[in-house]
């Protein structure tokens, strides 16, 4: 395994990789690795040559009062698992060679930039459609994997792919959970232990709203209410939003007919956690889904 830090040296492996016709997957992180972080490269290992795992703290996804300087960094630790799971190149640049002095340039992806997670995160997605354009760049991969922990991350990247004739596919991987039902996040490190249990209420909310559909509920707004107030009986829980939404759009439904994103945001004490749970009610049936299997507007 390899560990690249300067980018031109990257992105002169990634062009001598595709004349060789190397079939090269990418799978963009922050670090402080767990296993839904390690379990994104098994989508991209079977008709991949390279695996390359991109580590970088972006710091322009960050707004100010964020956890930038205390969110976790192990480089070391990250290399480890990642050679123990056969990943073939590890990308970690320094923030000065991403970001040189003088760099004005910003990705804008529209209207799916300013909702939910983007309301309260304002320049959030501006920064992650920026550095997965870069990395794009440095990297040249045929595909990429993105988790469905962060959905509109996930979805706001398929459409900027899209939107700009990117050659590369884009995967989203299933939600990895820890035995209890929370998922796994690098931000769960901050939680003490009565904060933890308290997290598990935004999975469990999410399994009751669901098991409300079951039953034959079908109003977005009382989906949307039955959430809040199940998340209401954490005492250090502090709701950012609730949303039951429309899988390409961002835009929220009045009812649930087809396929739908019901997606939650809440601090837990000051750390930030997201969920969210993609279904389909089909002939008064429902089911969840895979983001992944969720077609886009068009298909090209
Ligand atoms: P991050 O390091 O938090 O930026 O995450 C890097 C990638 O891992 C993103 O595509 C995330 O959606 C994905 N990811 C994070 N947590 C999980 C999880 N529990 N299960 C699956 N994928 C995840």
């Amino acid at each position: 395994m390899e560990i690249i830090r300067e980018p031109e040296r990257m992105q002169a492996l990634a062009l001598r990789l595709r004349r060789e016709g190397k079939r090269v997957g990418l799978v963009p992180t922050m670090g402080a690795l767990h296993a839904g972080h390690l379990s994104l490269l098994e989508h991209v290992r079977r008709d991949c040559d390279v695996i390359v795992v991109s580590i970088f703290v972006n710091p322009i996804q960050f707004g100010p009062g964020e956890d930038l300087e205390r969110y976790p960094r192990d480089l070391e630790g990250d290399a480890e698992k990642l050679r123990e799971v056969g990943c073939h190149v590890v990308f970690a640049p320094d923030v000065g060679s991403v970001y040189r002095p003088g760099a004005r340039t910003r990705v804008i992806v529209e209207e799916l930039e300013d909702v939910l997670c983007g309301a309260s995160r304002p320049g959030h997605f501006r920064g992650v459609a920026t550095i997965v354009t870069k990395l794009f760049h440095l990297v040249q991969p045929h595909v990429a994997v993105f988790g469905q922990k962060d959905a509109q991350q996930a979805i706001l990247l398929q459409r900027m792919t899209r939107d700009l004739d990117f050659p590369v596919e884009l995967r989203i991987a299933p939600i990895v959970r820890d035995p209890d039902g929370l998922a796994l996040s690098s931000r769960n490190a901050y939680l003490d232990a009565q904060q933890r249990s308290e997290a598990l209420l935004l999975q469990e909310s999410l399994r009751s709203a669901y098991r409300l559909v079951d039953a034959g509920e079908r109003d977005a707004e009382i989906l949307r209410r039955h959430v809040r107030e199940h998340l209401s009986s954490g005492k250090q829980l502090r709701i950012d939003y609730v949303d039951l939404v429309d899988a390409q759009t961002l835009r929220p439904l009045r009812r649930l007919d087809g396929r739908a994103l019901l997606l939650l945001a809440a601090w837990v004490g000051k750390t930030r956690l997201i969920d969210n749970l993609a279904l389909e009610v089909r002939h008064n049936e429902v089911r969840e889904v895979a983001l992944e299997h969720i077609p886009g507007e068009e298909t090209r």
